[in-house]
Parts: C-alpha cells; sequence; structure tokens
C-alpha cells in the first residue's frame, strides 16, 4: 500500500502517525550508577516526554576516560556519578557546560549544585561515625574531632586517603578548621589506627563488627544495606554497630551528592536539561534517592522506612563545590600527616 505513495507519501503516513524518522527525540546519558529502581526512573521519563533514554553504565573513572577521549564528538548529553570530588575532577576537565534552570534552583539547595550550573545534587549520602555498641558507650564520641582523641589509640579503622569520600571529607575540614588544626587532626587520627588503611567502606563496618576496631567512618549507605540484607550474618553485624550523627553540636554531618551535570557537546541539550528537571521531580527522586538508600534533596520525597528510622540530623550546609577545590590540598595534608 505504501508504494503507491512514493518516498514523499510514505514520510506524510509516516507524520500522520506521529513517526518522524529524522527527529526522533533522545538524550544520551553516561551514568555511574546502576541500581534497581533505575528501570523504572528512565521510563517513567520515557513515558512523560516521549524522549528515549540510551545509557551507557560504566565506573566513575572508565565514565570520566570515555568522555576525555571522545572530546568534541562525544554523543554524551549528561553525565551522572557520586561524589561531588569526582564531578569537580569532570568540570575541571573541561566536560560540563553551565545551565541555568528555574526549575533545578528552586527544588535543589544552593549548597548542593555548583554555582554556576555545571552540575546539580539529586541525593545526598551522609559520613558518618560508627563504633561498636559492646566498646564503647552511647556519648563516647560524637565528633569527627573525636576521632583524634588519644583514647581510641589502637581502636580507629580507616580506608585510604586517596579514596574519593576521604578526599571530600578533609576537603571540608580544611574549609572549616584550616590546613593547620586539620593536619593535626589527620595525624592523631593515624596515630590512633588498629592497622594500616585498607579496603572499602563495607569492611570498615565489619571490622567494627567483630571489635577489630572500635570506631570507623562510612557511608550511610553502606550501613543501611546490612541492615536490609538478605544475609543473617550481615544483619547480625549491623546489630553491632551504633550511628553516630557527628558534629550536632557545632559544623553537623559531612554530606556529599549523586549529581549530573550536562555534557560540553551535548547534542541533545533541551532534552538533558528536562531531564534534570525530571531528576528532581517528587515522583524521580524518590527512584533516584532510593536506588542507594540516600537521601533525596527535595526532602518530602524520602519514603524509606530504614533511613526514616535513622532519625534526622543537622548536615553541614557548606557548599559542596569546596570538596573539589580543596581535594588537591586534601591529598597532600593527608600525604604530609602519613595517612596511607
Ligand atoms: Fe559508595
Amino acid at each position: 500500500m505504501f508504494k503507491q505513495f512514493g518516498f514523499a507519501g510514505l514520510t506524510l503516513v509516516f507524520a500522520a502517525m506521529g513517526i518522524s524518522a529524522s527527529a526522533q527525540q533522545e538524550v544520551n546519558i553516561y551514568s555511574a550508577r546502576h541500581y534497581q529502581t533505575d528501570e523504572a526512573l528512565y521510563e517513567n521519563f520515557t513515558k512523560a516526554t516521549g524522549i528515549q533514554v540510551n545509557r551507557i553504565e560504566e565506573t566513575d573513572d572508565k565514565l570520566l576516560d570515555r568522555l576525555n577521549a571522545e572530546g568534541a564528538n562525544s554523543p554524551g548529553d549528561i553525565l551522572i556519578t557520586v561524589d561531588a570530588g569526582r564531578l569537580w575532577r569532570a568540570e575541571e576537565a573541561g566536560l560540563f557546560q553551565s545551565v541555568k534552570s528555574k526549575v533545578l534552583d528552586e527544588r535543589i539547595p544552593a549548597n548542593l549544585r555548583h554555582p554556576e550550573g555545571q552540575w546539580f545534587g539529586f541525593s545526598t549520602r551522609a559520613r558518618v561515625i560508627f563504633y561498636n555498641k559492646d566498646l564503647v558507650k552511647p556519648g563516647e564520641i560524637k565528633t569527627y574531632e573525636d576521632l583524634a582523641d588519644p583514647k581510641w589509640k589502637g581502636k580507629v579503622c580507616v580506608r585510604t586517603s586517596s579514596n574519593i569520600y576521604n578526599l571530600s571529607l578533609m576537603a571540608a575540614m580544611i574549609e572549616r578548621l584550616g590546613e593547620a588544626k586539620a593536619e593535626a587532626w589527620a595525624k592523631a587520627v593515624v596515630a590512633n589506627l588498629a592497622h594500616d588503611p585498607k579496603g572499602a567502606d563495607t569492611d570498615q563496618l565489619l571490622a567494627v563488627s567483630t571489635g577489630e576496631c572500635a570506631v570507623t567512618l562510612s557511608n550511610h549507605y553502606y550501613y543501611v544495606r546490612m541492615v536490609k540484607s538478605p544475609k543473617a550474618a550481615e544483619r547480625a553485624a549491623a546489630a553491632k554497630l551504633q550511628l553516630v550523627w557527628p558534629n550536632q553540636d557545632t559544623s553537623g554531618v559531612h554530606t556529599n551528592i549523586s549529581g549530573a551535570g550536562i555534557l560540553k557537546n551535548a547534542p541533545n541539550k533541551d532534552n538533558a536539561i528536562k531531564f534534570l528537571e525530571y531528576l528532581a521531580s517528587d515522583a524521580a527522586q524518590g527512584y533516584f534517592a532510593n536506588g542507594n538508600y540516600e537521601f533525596p534533596v527535595v526532602a518530602a520525597a524520602l519514603h524509606d522506612p530504614t533511613l526514616k528510622a535513622l532519625g534526622t540530623f543537622k548536615a553541614d550546609t557548606i557548599n559542596v563545590a569546596v570538596y573539589g577545590k580543596n581535594q588537591p590540598a586534601a591529598q597532600k595534608l593527608y600525604d604530609r600527616a602519613g595517612w596511607k
């Protein structure tokens, strides 16, 4: 039947059907996250807008390498990654462009996005203290500064200083305390270590649960994963741990973001802005944050009962862009302090 219309006729038929081969709306996302809730997150955007989502999922460092290699020819519209320190690395590499969006400015607290719109936070993670309930009494440790107290000699476990979470924590401490005090703190923490820094956050939590050390630092969601684990042994380990929201009488909890920015040569920039605005919507906020048991930046979207049960806390209100700005100084400071 199409034959009789010829090419022009065929195009007309397609147009009447709402199909346009040349103008298929799409957005290309490079993402370092991959969670079960992501499928619904992306599908709902396509349902609402008709914009198809194409995804490349890789680890953070591989995505940056790939984008750097692709340069101006990159088909990427959006980069999603975790930690403001990593977003800063992408920013430093010139991968992002600044965007202005009234929706994003209104929905996302100012300290959780780049001052010029290079990237935006869509969920937050808290880096907090955990102690072993059999070894430490409530109230014995209340601040990050307390980790430097000599009473914890041989009882502190930490991961390495090159880890992005620890770099961002130190970057914030430098901003707050100045380099001299921050360095004195790092040296004192190193003097308290049970053993050389090793392993990931979950390893620190497990070491505290067995009593190998008494206190540690970890992002909160690793603990939530243990609490919700299908494995009885992991739930039992979590039961040994007490979470402490540090610095409630002073600076507040060190928080970081999972975030995204629009790539410099984004071929589908308008669609990319629509996607980021969608991520800030109530519905998408739930999916985005729940995927990793993070806190949505739109507070009303917090629904997870385990997260709610952790209680409310005062967060540091420092702009997370500082974590990038102070990152080189943070690594040098850790090196001087002997924090491996
Ligand atoms: Fe993590």
